[in-house]
This record gives C-alpha cells, sequence and structure tokens, in this order.
C-alpha cells in the first residue's frame, strides 16, 4: 500500500486526487489530508478516507476541525509545521503539492527533503526556488512527478534517460501549449472592463481561482515557462509557447531528427494525477476515452504578448534568473488577490508586476532565507504600489 499526503485536498486539484486515489483502494492509503481554512470540506473528507492527519493552515480552523474529528482517532496538526509534519511523515509514500500559491513551497520542500514522491501540482514552489528545489530532490533521491498537465505531457514525450541533457538526448524544443484563456479572442479595449466572474470562467478547464485567473493573463504560461525550465534543464528560448484553444494536446516534445511527440487527452486533470500516482505503471483515472470524431480539428497560433504582456514578463524574469522570478510571482499573487477583490482592473495587473520588477534587483538571490525574504519585500512592494493603479 502506498501512503499518499495531499497538500491542499480542498481544492480542485485535491479533490481530483482522491477522486483517483478513491478508485483503487487496493493500491492507496490516505495518510495525510490538508487544508487552509476550509474545516467543513476537510471534514467530510476526513470521513470518507480516514487519514491519519488532518492539518490546517489557519490555528482557528485546526481547534474547530478538533472538535469536529473528536472520538476519530485522527489526529489534527496545524500551521506550517503540521503540513511539514505531515509531507515528512515515514508512512506517507507519495505527496501531492496541491497548495496554491508561494505558501506552499515550505511543505513541498520538506517532502522533497524527506526523499519522497512528489506530484508537482504547485508550480508557484518551483518559479520561487527552482535551483534549490531541484538541488534539494537529487540531493535527497526525491522524484519529481509533474501534475500541471502541460509538463506531465511533456515528461510522457521525453526519453526516459532526459536527465543526462537536452541536448545529449536529442531533444531540440518543448513545445508549451495554452489554451489561450477566456480573453483569447476578447480585444484589447474590451479588456479593460472584465470582471473576476468572466476571468475565472476557463472554456476548457474547472480550476482554483487564482490560476484561472492567471489563465485569462497568460501569466499562468509565464510561470510553466519557467517550471519548464527547472523540470527539464532548459533555457527559456528552447520553450515555445503554442496557443491551441482546444486543450487536447497538452504539450510536445521536438526532436533533432524533426520528430514532433505529443500527448494528448480531454482536459481533465485526473489524467495526470494518474499518471503520476502510478509511474511508472498506467492506472484508470475516470476520464472519458478522447473521440478524435467529436474533437475533429486541432488549431494552433502563436502568443499575442501585446495583449498578454505577462508572458513577456515572466520570460524576462527567468531569463534575469535569481531571485526575479520569486519577484514576479509574489507580485502576481498581489496582482490577483486586488483584481478578484475589485481592487485593480484586469489590464494594468502585468502594470504592477512590471513595476515591481523595476523596483527590485534580486538576480544574485539563490538561499532559501533570501528568497523568502525577497517574498516578503516585493509583496511589500506591490501592495504599496497599488494605490498608483487600482481602480
Ligand atoms: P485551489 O484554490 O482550488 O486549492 C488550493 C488548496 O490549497 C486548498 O486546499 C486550500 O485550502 C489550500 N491552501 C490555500 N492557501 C493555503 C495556505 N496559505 N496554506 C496551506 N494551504 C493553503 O487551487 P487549485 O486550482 O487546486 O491549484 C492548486 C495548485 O495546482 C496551484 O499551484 C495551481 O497553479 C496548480 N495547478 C492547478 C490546476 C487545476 O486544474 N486546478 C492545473 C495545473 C496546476
Ligand atoms: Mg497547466
Amino acid at each position: 500500500m502506498i501512503g499518499i499526503c495531499i497538500l491542499g485536498s480542498t481544492g480542485s486539484i485535491g479533490v481530483s486526487t482522491l477522486d483517483v486515489v478513491g478508485r483503487h483502494p487496493d493500491r492507496y492509503r490516505v495518510v495525510a489530508l490538508t487544508a487552509q481554512t476550509h474545516v467543513e470540506r476537510l471534514h467530510q473528507q476526513c470521513l470518507a478516507h480516514r487519514p491519519r492527519f488532518a492539518v490546517m493552515g489557519d490555528p482557528a480552523a485546526a481547534e474547530r476541525l478538533r472538535g469536529l474529528l473528536a472520538g476519530t482517532g485522527i489526529e489534527v496538526l496545524e500551521g506550517v509545521a503540521g503540513l511539514e509534519q505531515a509531507a515528512a511523515h515515514p508512512d506517507v509514500h507519495a505527496v501531492m503539492a496541491a497548495i496554491v500559491g508561494a505558501a506552499g513551497l515550505l511543505p513541498a520542500l520538506a517532502a522533497v527533503r524527506a526523499g519522497k514522491r512528489l506530484l508537482l501540482a504547485n508550480k508557484e514552489a518551483l518559479v520561487v526556488s527552482g535551483r534549490l528545489f531541484m538541488e534539494e530532490a537529487a540531493r535527497h533521491g526525491a522524484q519529481i512527478l509533474p501534475i500541471d498537465s502541460e509538463h506531465n505531457a511533456v515528461f510522457q514525450c521525453m526519453p526516459a534517460d532526459y536527465a543526462r541533457g537536452l541536448e545529449q538526448v536529442g531533444v531540440r524544443r518543448i513545445l508549451l501549449t495554452a489554451s489561450g484563456g477566456p480573453f483569447r479572442t476578447t480585444a484589447r479595449e474590451d479588456l479593460a472592463q472584465v470582471t473576476p466572474e468572466q476571468a475565472c470562467a476557463h472554456p476548457n478547464w474547472s480550476m482554483g481561482r487564482k490560476i484561472s485567473v492567471d489563465s485569462a493573463t497568460m501569466m499562468n504560461k509565464g510561470l510553466e515557462v519557467i517550471e519548464a525550465c527547472w523540470l527539464f534543464a532548459t533555457r527559456p528560448e528552447q520553450v515555445q509557447v503554442v496557443v491551441h484553444p482546444q486543450s487536447v494536446i497538452h504539450s510536445l516534445v521536438e526532436y533533432v531528427d524533426g520528430s514532433v511527440l505529443a500527448q494528448l487527452g480531454n482536459p481533465d486533470m485526473r489524467t495526470p494525477i494518474a499518471h503520476a500516482l502510478a509511474w511508472p505503471e498506467r492506472i484508470a483515472s475516470g476520464v472519458a476515452p478522447l473521440d478524435l470524431f467529436a474533437v475533429a480539428r486541432l488549431d494552433f497560433e502563436p502568443p499575442d504578448l501585446e495583449r498578454f504582456p505577462c508572458l513577456r514578463l515572466a520570460y524576462e524574469a527567468v531569463t534575469a534568473g535569481g531571485g526575479m522570478p520569486a519577484v514576479l510571482n509574489a507580485a502576481n499573487e498581489v496582482a490577483v488577490e486586488a483584481f478578484l477583490d475589485r481592487r485593480l482592473p484586469f489590464m494594468v495587473i502585468p502594470s504592477l508586476i512590471e513595476e515591481t520588477l523595476g523596483r527590485i534587483d534580486a538576480a544574485g538571490v539563490t538561499g532559501l532565507g533570501d528568497l523568502l525574504d525577497l517574498d516578503r519585500r516585493a509583496r511589500e512592494l506591490a501592495w504599496a504600489g497599488l494605490g498608483r493603479f487600482s481602480s
């Protein structure tokens, strides 16, 4: 039996993970479930899956959950320390990192340092601390399997020994597909009016609110370019974004001989989740088979960096290196939160991020303490800068 810890079990990825795990009670045992504040949902999940630990990031929420779970034998932990303890527990073999934002970094790192198999959905962890994260994984023998559908697709299309270096294994480029989000065809002047509800209504995927806004600004693809650079030890210029509105091809790998391998499937995160859980085996995920006759056609177009400057900012941040991606991420988290609170118009999300990037020189920052400090400083600057842009 494989012991599973799900960091962020009440979110979109967390719920899909429990769905897949629940289909294979002979293979997987849920050891720990975690959430930030969603007590009722975590309580229901605990009753259904009977983990050994339940962790609430928020101490007040933990106290409420303790009351609800009294007499069940399920131990309730709290705070970052509780998340780290659950992720590193000896009964846990695989950790699903599905907390949203940089808040997921320390628990995911605890899993890596304990040598667990890490199923990585929390792309922000890698954006903030890519070099350190990958080095720690190598040092502790932790295997990282990508859950982001694009990176999971790339992983499936790579040769088994890709870690030797992409040149060595004959890979020329990674082609990262992007749906283009809900505003792919919206004119620039109409983008000024968009609401959080419109931004969160993704045409193909059902996801948490933060990643939905990131998809609408295309910052999600920018974060994914950075994620790909770390996961596959590649340079930013070897990662090409391809807008593909149907979201059927989840990404592609181009080889020096002209071959291009793609992974296809219905847009349902249970496919990459099942792939990473069972790898190198295959298990059923509950996802309907792909009906190519119903899909009928696949379209491709280049990304529009004029309407979606966040993608350009992400390339610039990863090229600058060091702590600049951490600044990009922190400013973006602030901008998205402000947009969702109706304090910042959609069109100025990139302006706030660009301004914050211009105020910090962090290209030399690499250590964990310094990166966390940088994350805090960038957030403060972004919040302070909000007044210059807000509606
Ligand atoms: P979500 O908002 O639906 O869920 C987030 C989860 O994290 C919840 O369980 C929440 O309780 C927990 N959480 C939030 N803040 C926390 C904190 N400070 N401390 C501890 N726990 C906290 O998000 P999601 O859509 O499931 O996305 C999760 C991650 O997976 C993100 O990094 C996202 O980019 C990535 N991802 C999601 C999808 C998707 O389809 N939803 C696809 C690819 C990648
Ligand atoms: Mg993705």
